[in-house]
């Protein structure tokens, strides 16, 4: 694989979104809520980088997408936290065509949130399916499949330091 992102770069672009984070909501409560399980890493790194008052929680989304039909989005959010009245951040691992965030959005806008941004370490360039734009982003990337830092394919290199894009003969076998 190629590395796209070593872990320094990584680090720096972490502080540059909490930094981006900090300069909209000060010292106001913010409920952060990651999107499982490709954020896990960002959400470590980034809300020890915070200092304002913060809840942090999870939402799952999976999509089961066919060869053809676009995925279909199911949204799990039995272990969110209330969000009612609140500055919510969700923050997920990629923006590619922009459904899964769309979706969430939508979700959470019906339980009544004071205000919703997304913050996304990963924008993949030209992807996009829809009008929205992520509020916070770290970087953007080619159109290349990537993985590592939360990044999973078939579930494996999440653990990564680093974002690397897979070469072609990784994606068709099967992972370890
Ligand atoms: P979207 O709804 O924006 O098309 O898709 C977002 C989700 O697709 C991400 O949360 C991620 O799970 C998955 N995804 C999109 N591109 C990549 C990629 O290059 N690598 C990995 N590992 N997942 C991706
Ligand atoms: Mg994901």
């Amino acid at each position: 694989m190629k590395i796209l992102l070593d872990e320094t770069t990584l680090q720096e672009g972490v502080r540059r979104m909490a930094r981006d984070i900090t300069s909209i909501y000060g010292d106001r409560p913010v409920t952060m809520i990651g999107v499982l399980t490709g954020s896990v890493v960002l959400v470590a790194d980034l809300i020890r980088q915070l200092s304002m008052p913060l809840r942090v929680g999870v939402v799952q989304a999976s999509s089961y997408r066919g060869t053809t039909t676009r995925g279909h989005l199911v949204i799990n959010s039995d272990l969110m936290p209330d969000i009612t009245g609140r500055d919510v951040v969700i923050v997920d691992d990629i923006f590619d065509t922009g459904n899964t965030l769309v979706e969430l959005l939508a979700m959470m806008d019906r339980l009544g949130p004071m205000s919703v941004r997304t913050a996304v370490l990963l924008r993949k360039t030209g992807r996009q399916e829809v009008t929205y734009e992520p509020n916070f982003v770290g970087f953007e990337i080619p159109d290349e499949f990537v993985v590592g830092y939360g990044l999973d394919y078939h579930d494996a290199y999440r653990n990564l330091p680093f974002v690397a894009a897979l070469e072609s003969q990784e994606i068709d076998s099967t992972p370890p």
